[in-house]
């Protein structure tokens, strides 16, 4: 599995089995000592599109998965901070940007590895960007060199594809869809995906 499995009860500590509980429909982690049923969920990763004329700022990230790879600032969002609070820290974070969140751009559901990904359009406050200690270099990009070849993940291109192609048509739209594995070929390949259930919903200027 991809997402992070508990091994051992966070109660008691004995190794977990799985198994399906009583009234339930899939396999959870049961603790055979307490009988605390382990949960797992989603998680939501926020980030942010920051636009300056014809470009867009994008950071090649230091870390694993995917390292030297280009994505907006993006990641997981924390307790106790709002969908565009934590967006605007990941971006601090990542390209040590102050940003203005305009409104929320994108929402992808990944079914493979249980993550749901919020975009938002954001503005600079300051003209000052820089690598963060996740990121090896920060850049603008114009739309006509975003590197395609060299993005993070799958679900980075169909997100910059989308936002392209309104700027192209000259419409603001929210967009959510969930992208889908095929279950064949690499997961990391954009190819073996498809962008379903796209609801494009388009905003009045
Ligand atoms: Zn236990």
């Amino acid at each position: 599995m991809i997402v992070d499995v508990p091994i051992h009860c966070i109660s008691c500590g004995t190794m977990l089995v799985e198994q399906i509980p009583e009234d339930e429909d899939r396999l959870r982690g049961v603790c055979p000592q307490c009988g605390k049923i382990h949960y797992r969920n989603p998680k939501i990763v926020v980030g942010t599109l920051i636009e300056r004329d014809d470009q867009i700022l994008l950071c090649r990230r230091a870390i694993e998965p995917a390292l030297g790879l280009w994505t907006p600032p993006a990641g997981f969002l924390e307790m106790n901070e709002s969908l565009a609070e934590g967006a605007a820290r990941e971006t601090k974070e990542e390209a040590l940007a102050d940003v203005e969140i305009v409104r929320p751009f994108a929402r992808i559901d990944l079914t493979r590895i249980g993550q749901v990904h919020e975009m938002f359009l954001a503005r600079l406050n300051s003209t000052e960007v820089g690598a963060g200690v996740e990121s090896l270099e920060v850049r603008w990009f114009c739309w006509s060199e975003i590197p395609w070849s060299e993005l993070a993940f799958p679900v980075i291109d169909w997100i910059l594809r989308l936002r392209r192609a309104d700027l192209e048509s000259k419409q603001e739209q929210f967009h959510c869809g969930c992208l889908r594995w095929r279950d064949v070929g690499s997961p990391m390949c954009l190819d073996n995906y498809d962008l379903g259930e796209l609801q494009s919903l388009l905003l009045k200027g």
